[in-house]
């Protein structure tokens, strides 16, 4: 494990670390195209050639952006957008749409989309549009996923959560965790106060095609809950009957009664 001094190196790290751009595109020449010049660009690329293999992705790891092809094999653009916007995720996402067609602007829009570009397109058109939006959303997003890519800390409650190093902790102590419980509870934290189905839980943190049943979900929470009782109160886990799971904050546990 590397020590960094974070005093000195906070505003260092933050100026020069690549931001990270998701390219969720099925065709290998477009990939290519759009990988190479934004790695040559300075940027740090994942690229997926799958719908639903995309969103996963999506949804588990923090980017700074996605670039989003509309037809694509397993799941279609537009879903994906609904999916990651129902999520409560804000990533910038940019979507590519064909030529000539206007309705997959506006329904890209209309899905939550940030910008789009429309193929085919140059290169300076394509880093010219992702530096745009980047600038544009960077500025007065304070959501918990920007927080996190930068200061890889999350505060909630009582509660520190380090998400590259699968640890809670609490007062100075740390919350002994099974993964799976702190992808968990590191999904239901960057959404506090949303209903998460059951299906939203089991595809994040256990994938699409795990076919182990809701159970597991709900045998991880249950755990997952006991031990954060054990520990504080300012952070629970409710069930929403039939649906799934909320995470509450309880802002006035520390106030005399
Ligand atoms: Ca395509």
């Amino acid at each position: 494990m590397r020590r960094i001094d974070r005093k000195e190196l906070d505003e260092e790290v933050a100026t020069h670390m690549p931001q990270k751009i998701l390219i969720i595109e099925d065709e290998p020449t477009l990939a290519r195209l759009l990988s190479y010049n934004l790695s040559q660009d300075g940027y740090e690329i994942t690229v997926i050639d799958h719908g639903t293999e995309g969103l996963q992705a999506a949804l588990q790891k923090m980017y700074d952006l996605i670039i989003l092809d509309i037809m694509l094999p397993g799941m279609n653009g537009f879903e994906i957008l609904s999916r990651i916007r129902q999520s409560g995720m804000r990533t910038p996402i940019i979507i590519l749409t064909a030529r000539n067609a206007e309705e997959e602007v506006v329904q890209g829009l209309k899905h939550g989309a940030d910008d789009y570009i429309t193929k085919p397109f140059g290169v300076a058109e394509l880093l010219a549009r992702v530096s745009a939006v980047l600038r544009r959303t960077s500025g007065d997003d304070t959501s918990l996923t920007q927080t996190a890519s930068k200061e890889n800390v999350i505060h909630a409650g009582e509660l520190l959560i380090y998400p590259e190093k699968y640890e809670v902790v609490l007062h100075g102590e740390a919350i002994p965790l099974r993964p799976k419980e702190f992808e968990v509870l590191l999904y239901l934290v960057q959404r506090p106060g949303m209903v998460i189905t059951r299906d939203d839980l089991m595809n994040v943190v256990w994938g699409f095609d795990y076919i182990g049943g809701q159970r597991t979900v709900d045998v991880h929470v249950s755990s997952l809950r006991k031990k954060l009782e054990m520990n504080q109160q300012s952070v629970q886990i409710d069930s929403i009957r039939g649906v799934g799971y909320k995470l509450v904050m309880n802002k006035k546990v520390s106030a005399p009664r």
